[in-house]
């Protein structure tokens, strides 16, 4: 009210419009960040809070009737390789021992954490995840690439010390001795956050971080890296984004604008690294984040044989396209790994079993409303069993160390 009342008349129809947009967008975005009170109090006519076009409007009621099943847990033991029990857990024992009961309903035998920090966390996190659970979690290593430095000064990260490198190969080897660590977890501010001293951001291909792929490689140790995001997350954020109401919410996942590098220059560098270190088995996290693409994601398929997906968070792109999928789960039954980006609620797992294992159509990729990740619906792509083992287990036991022993455990057990 004060919005409008305080400019004249003119202007204040456009602080209406303004006001009718900015709830429009916070209702069809989910409004998980405030709006603010003048707007939220404003009362708007009838016609100006329902524009004519709502592409995100989730109350919309669907008249299709279609067979809808109700997988309660995958087919056969699953290997989730990309789960976060420190970024998103905390280290709580208690949502630790509700997951793990989860993990026994749905039939996952072992989740990969990817959430241990060289020098800071890995013990703390190994002791957490392993204290009651060693068979059924394996963990990867990641990098952080500041340590104590000051965030605004570059200069004085760990990643622009000199003997930097040197150290991180040293303590690989030294927890892969250890049985620590099956992995290495690369994140997305790879390419697009993190600094060089100067100021100018680190490149994926940068030759100095050759001893790592390297060290990788010689350890039996694959890398899963996170590099780019979908592609709507590097176009302006206008209505016809394809993602526009989660950039809404999340206005620091959009990668527009000239401050970045390009999707393109992301991917190409990655793979100028997966090129390099042939003897390297690197995991493209989130279907090398060119879920949208398949026919792009099959020429690096054919070009690097030792590049592996996973699909965590991606099912949104894949059961919107099921034709595509399925062909492309069946080419290549042997270098997809099963991941889901969790731990999330069963509903959403429930999900991933839904679209794999099933034909069902027209159905929601996750348990939120809105849908979170583009206003669509997804169809499954019913793989048949002899697929769903590779991709479930089978895959993971060949290239991830630590894998293959706990999942003969499991399997003795839970038979
Ligand atoms: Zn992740």
């Amino acid at each position: 009210m004060k919005l409008a009342s305080s400019l004249g008349p003119s202007n204040a129809k456009r602080a209406r419009s303004l006001a009718a947009t900015l709830i429009y967008v916070s209702l069809v975005v989910g409004c998980e960040r405030s709006i603010p009170v003048e707007l939220d109090a404003y009362q708007l006519p009838l016609t100006e809070q329902q524009p004519k076009s709502q592409p995100n409007d989730r109350a919309v009621k669907s008249q299709l009737v279609v067979p809808t099943s109700n997988i309660l847990r995958a087919t056969s033991a699953v290997v989730d390789v990309h789960t976060h029990f420190f970024v998103k857990g905390k280290h709580d024992p208690e949502l630790l021992k509700q997951y793990v009961e989860m993990m026994d309903r749905n039939h996952i035998a072992i989740s990969v954490s990817l959430d241990g920090t060289l020098f800071s966390r890995l013990d703390e996190h190994c002791k957490f995840l392993w204290s009651e659970y060693r068979d059924r979690f394996v963990v990867f290593a990641n990098i952080d690439f500041r340590e104590t430095g000051t965030a605004e000064m570059p200069e004085t990260w760990a990643c622009n010390q000199p003997g930097f490198v040197r150290r991180i190969v040293e303590k690989l080897k030294e927890s892969a001795s250890q049985g620590q660590i099956s992995g290495l977890k690369f994140f997305k501010d790879f390419g697009l956050r993190y600094r060089n001293a100067d100021g100018s951001l680190i490149a994926i291909d940068d030759p100095r971080w050759d001893p790592i792929w390297e060290a990788c490689g010689e350890l039996g140790l694959p890398v899963i890296m996170h590099s780019a995001d979908p592609g709507a997350f590097f176009e302006a954020v206008t209505p016809s984004n394809e993602r526009f109401g989660e950039l809404n919410v999340h206005p620091d996942w959009s990668f527009a604008g000239p401050q970045f590098p390009t999707r393109k220059e992301l991917h190409d560098a990655r793979n100028r690294v997966i090129a390099k270190h042939t003897t390297t088995t690197f995991i493209a996290a989130h279907f090398g984040n060119d879920a949208e693409n398949l026919v792009e994601l099959t020429q690096w398929l054919e070009l690097y044989p030792n590049l592996v997906v996973e699909f965590a968070s991606r099912i949104n792109e894949l059961g919107r396209q099921p034709y595509s999928s399925k062909r492309f789960f069946e080419k290549y039954q042997d270098r997809i790994l099963f991941g889901t980006d969790g731990p999330w609620p069963e509903a959403r797992l429930r999900l991933y079993w839904r679209f794999l294992e099933t034909y069902d159509e027209s159905f929601p990729y996750s348990e939120k409303v809105p849908p979170p990740q583009g206003d669509w619906r997804i169809y499954g792509i019913g793989l048949d069993a002899a697929i769903l083992e590779k991709i479930y287990h089978t895959n993971a036991a060949r290239i991830i160390p630590g894998i293959r022993e706990r999942l003969g455990k499991y399997k003795s057990v839970s038979q």
